[in-house]
């Protein structure tokens, strides 16, 4: 079978101290816990910054430090840059202000969806404009799919020529107010790929093992990390402990783990 793609989704934009003290928060965390779980297999990182204050943003000086901080530990992980709903103003020029680091992925949500306390807002011309500046500045991108319109708009970029083929998607399952993490769903959204694309799968609480479990079996990828969950039977768990079991259901299950340079392969990089 093919090998897979370990995603690290180490802080993303919801996760405190308050909630989980192991959530790395300053830049210095987030490249200690990229470090750590690169040691152990992963092959891509899915990165958000914070403020000061700690609040998420999408600032691009602070991205730009983080970017340089994982490139002085001189592993080969490719660095995935959210441009998510949640780093402030729903505007192009804030979203995709880190679009021109050095960076071979980001996040881009095809649609807008709700959030438990907010929207999941992206309006067409926003979609557009940042798949644009990250075709031009050949960054791919994957696309963050919370329903099924999300996979139906990413074949409508693709037949403009906004977004260029194979696509990588991310099914993100289990965010409250979005698709719910059930096996029936998850295969529902992997029948809707187009034939060539490939996926990961990211499941949000409870739900991350059977769901992570389910895209194991079937030949797609996976994503962990405590942006996704934050506690493993019932108490506070780590990065590198979330790592750890997805490596031990994969070896369960005899799927062999892929290099960054295989995932690059694999994903089209
Ligand atoms: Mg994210």
């Amino acid at each position: 079978m093919n090998k897979l793609v370990i995603t690290l989704a180490p802080t993303g934009n919801v996760p405190t101290k308050a909630l989980n003290p192991n959530t790395p928060i300053t830049n210095q965390e987030i490249a200690r816990d990229v470090k750590a779980c690169y040691d152990l297999g992963i092959s891509v990182a899915h990165l958000h910054v914070r403020d000061e204050q700690g609040h998420p943003t999408s600032r691009r000086d602070l991205y730009k430090d983080l970017v340089d901080q994982i490139d002085a530990l001189k592993i080969p992980i490719i660095k995935q840059l959210s441009t998510g709903a949640r780093g402030g103003e729903n505007t192009f020029e804030n979203r995709g202000q880190m679009l021109d680091l050095n960076c071979e992925m980001a996040s881009l949500s095809t649609g807008s969806s709700n959030f438990p306390n907010s929207v999941n807002h992206n309006a067409p011309e926003l979609i557009e404009a940042l798949a644009l500046k990250m075709l031009q500045n050949n960054i791919k991108p994957e696309i963050e799919v919370f329903d099924l319109s999300m996979i139906k708009n990413a074949q409508h970029l693709f037949k403009k020529g906004i977004l260029k083929g194979p696509m990588h998607f991310n099914l993100v399952m289990n965010v409250p107010g979005s698709i719910p993490g059930t096996p029936r769903n998850l295969m529902f959204l992997i029948e809707s790929l187009p034939p060539q694309a490939t996926f990961t799968v990211s499941g949000i609480g409870h739900s991350q093992i059977q769901m992570l479990t389910l895209s194991i079996l079937m030949g797609g990828h996976v994503r962990t990390g405590l942006e996704d969950i934050l506690l493993m039977d019932q108490k506070l768990t780590t990065n590198v402990e979330l790592v750890k079991q997805v490596i031990k259901i994969a070896e369960a299950l005899k799927r062999p783990i892929a290099t960054p340079d295989e995932a690059r392969e694999i994903l089209g990089l």
